[in-house]
């Protein structure tokens, strides 16, 4: 089988409320997305999320290195995923947007041409998906309120976006703890927001409202910090924008850092890599959770099947899809609330129209 063509075109999606994070307000976005074609006639789909600040790519810079990588893999077998990373990583090292992009892509291939859905043809057999959902941050009064109308909509996992003063973040988790009861499940992820002393502080407060897990508390370079944090505390630490590679993971198991690393397909290049990190990180007693940045259902799905092929991954927080929609790309699972089947069509299952 070779490559004969592939193709980008932009897809623009809008929140039907914007997102607030840490950082910023977030009110829609554009991906990149991604048609690659065989002279077999089978076709495959991947997606290019970028988020400058945490891939250091964005859709103008997706672009212009895909063209390139459109020249060198023109006529290459898209099935020889090791041949095509290296192909890839030999011209341009990071830019794993649209190196996930082009994996993706290839995995939707080489599953359709096995005539399986891509679950399977990485191993494995259930296919279902419990996905939590985000509170973006807002005032401590108006999250709780929107943490119960997702516990009123049927959600039991919510994924609660802090990382402002320590302060205020302990108010607005214990507003929310307290307006949703004791059995819903409670995520944090503080996106770099905190230092290390006071991360401490706050983690063990929030031990007492029965929180699950910390993701990123402190800025993203500094394993030192998230190790101490990670001795000083017993919720379990989880790496975000600290883990884009396979490297990184092997840094972050050896340095002891971590309890959990979230992988996201977009930071470190697709499901090729994403195997990679998932396997170090269950060889060192690390678990994995699976997020995802601004995308359709293409790279939802792609994450998806490669989450549920995995044991080590435990907690999914593909939760994008269910506050965009799109005209012209469908299908890959249905949900009911938070949970989410797959589709048993061959490949990742995603229906792209009009490219
Ligand atoms: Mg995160």
């Amino acid at each position: 089988m070779k490559i004969i063509d592939i193709k980008f075109e932009k897809a623009t999606f809008k929140f039907n409320k914007p997102m607030k994070i840490a950082f910023m307000v977030i009110e829609g976005f554009d991906t990149l997305v991604l048609k690659m074609e065989t002279d077999e006639g089978i076709v495959g789909y991947g997606e290019a999320a970028t988020l400058p600040f945490v891939t250091g790519d964005s859709i103008d810079t997706a672009v212009a290195v895909g063209k390139q990588f459109r020249s060198a893999l023109i006529g290459q077998n898209p099935i020889l995923i090791e041949n095509i990373h290296n192909i890839m990583d030999g011209m341009y090292a990071y830019n794993t947007s649209i190196k996930a992009a082009i994996d993706i892509a290839c995995y939707d291939i080489a599953s359709k041409k096995m005539d399986m859905p891509l679950y399977k043809f990485l191993g494995g057999v259930n296919k279902t998906v419990y996905s939590d959902t985000t509170l973006g941050i807002d005032e401590p009064e108006a999250m709780a309120e929107k943490a119960v109308e997702w516990v009123q909509k049927g959600w039991s996992n919510l994924k609660v976006k802090l990382g402002q003063s320590v302060d205020l973040d302990l108010e607005r988790m214990i507003l929310i703890r307290k307006a949703v009861g004791d059995k819903i499940g409670l995520r944090i992820d503080a996106n770099q927001g905190w230092s290390v002393k006071d991360s401490i502080r706050i983690i063990n407060e929030l031990e007492k409202l029965n929180v699950e897990l910390i993701e990123q508390p402190i800025v993203y370079w500094d394993y030192d910090g998230l190790k101490e944090i990670k001795s000083m505390v017993n919720l379990p630490v989880v790496a975000d924008e600290s883990c884009h590679s396979p490297i990184d993971a092997a840094k972050l198991a050896k340095t002891k850092a971590v309890n959990g690393i979230n992988i996201k397909l977009m930071k470190c290049g697709g499901i090729f890599k994403a195997q990679k990190i998932n396997a170090i990180a269950e060889a060192n007693n690390i678990f994995c959770m699976l997020g995802c940045m601004g995308e359709s259902k293409i790279a939802n799905s792609a994450a998806m099947h490669f989450g549920i092929a995995n044991k080590n991954v435990k907690i999914f927080d593909l939760d994008i899809t269910f506050y965009t929609e799109s005209s012209w790309i469908k299908d890959g699972f249905t949900n009911e609330g938070n949970v989410c089947h797959m589709t048993d069509k061959p490949g990742l299952g995603v229906t792209v129209e009009g490219m």
